[in-house]
């Protein structure tokens, strides 16, 4: 049968029943990639695979959660929801919301929402409300609203985002016919790590895999409260999705880390950037800044040598590369003047 979607997929291990009214875009089914020209690139022996979350819907993982939050909404008697959100949370709750008939709120952080971001929360018809402040301040403000009557929260600490998202667990599961040895993620609100570990232990609980993997998730540097184990005032990073000081699945994530013997750490926006290029230059897959924070960890742990020769690994790319153009071209190498209409003059160019 055709793809109906993760709630339909995984329906059995989902707080759904026969009477749900299932609001889906089809989510879910993302590729794993294998990506032998990075691991050579880097020197590496193991086996990686990348979860291309960027082909959800809307162009991240968050979709996988929404499609359970709004579900849950809509069966609720819900009239708007609301998150605050760095981007994506906002462009998935927006288009979701527009699927279920419902209002969607969004409060941002003003200037600091990649531009691809924003202009979907823009098209699919959320409210958005900037705020002079950062993603910590939005999502508190969120938190007072969900008391308002017909509001319902669709941030990660809704537990239903968590439920779906622990699909793409299940999807890389079905995927290799094992666990993997190790998954990469990177953590902002850390949500993902949380659900990520959810569904690898309820499968392995379910007998569909024998193992669990370590979990190695990565903060940016200067956004790395896990890391620091302290609250952050004033995240910093080019990674906008994970700029995030105070998260609100932060004991859900140490418990991750400590239960899979894995790794919470943290790496620079040079390395998140380096891996960025390298991803898309030698594989061709282009990813939002933040994603790359998986690739940069997994960079980081190989040079550390916690990466045996064999090993299966994983890791998450949680967003599309497009959403955030202005990181792209800032990096890149400056567009040529143009040159003469001759073959000569091109030439020069491409072989130059
Ligand atoms: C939301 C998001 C993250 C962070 O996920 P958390 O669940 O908040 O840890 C990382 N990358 C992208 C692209 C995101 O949209």
């Amino acid at each position: 049968m055709n793809w109906q979607g993760v709630i339909e997929q995984y329906r059995r291990y989902l707080p759904v029943n026969e009477q749900t009214k299932v609001v889906t875009l089809l989510e879910g089914n993302t590729p794993l990639i294998p990506v032998p020209r990075f691991v050579d690139a880097i020197g590496g022996r193991f086996e990686l695979y990348l979860k291309l979350e960027a082909l959800n819907p809307t162009g991240s993982f968050k979709d996988r959660g929404m499609t359970l939050a709004l579900t849950a909404a809509k069966t609720r008697g819900a009239e708007v929801v609301v998150c605050a959100s760095t981007g994506n949370t906002s462009a998935s709750a927006a288009a979701y919301a527009a699927r279920a008939g419902l209002r969607a709120a969004v409060v941002l952080p003003h200037g600091k929402i990649a531009l691809g971001k924003l202009a979907q929360a823009l098209i699919y018809g959320a409210r958005i409300v900037p705020i002079d402040g950062n993603f910590d301040d939005a999502l508190n403000l969120v938190r007072a609203l969900g008391d308002e009557p017909g509001v319902e929260i669709v941030n990660s600490i809704n537990p239903f985002r968590i439920e779906g998202q622990k699909t793409a667990a299940f999807e890389i599961c079905d995927a290799l016919g094992r666990a993997p040895d190790f998954h990469f993620i990177p953590v902002g609100n850390a949500g993902n790590i949380t659900a990520y570990w959810k569904g690898y232990k309820e499968y392995h609980a379910a007998g569909r895999v024998g193992t669990l993997p370590r979990m190695f998730g990565w903060q940016a540097a200067g956004a790395a409260p896990i890391v620091e184990n302290r609250v952050i005032a004033q995240p910093e990073t080019v990674a906008t999705a994970i700029r995030i000081g105070n998260p609100a699945s932060w004991q859900a994530a140490v418990a991750a880390r400590d239960e899979s013997g894995g790794v919470i750490g943290s790496v620079t926006d040079g390395e998140i950037l380096h891996a960025y290029q390298l991803i898309a230059a030698r594989d061709g897959i282009f990813v939002e800044p933040a994603s790359a924070a998986s690739l940069a960890g997994v960079i980081k742990a190989h040079a550390a040598g916690d990466l045996p020769a064999g090993s299966v690994l994983t890791a998450t790319l949680t967003g599309h590369g497009l959403k955030d153009p202005d990181t792209a071209i800032s990096v890149s190498d400056k567009l040529r003047p143009p040159v003469k209409p001759t073959l000569s003059a091109v030439l020069e160019v491409i072989r130059g």
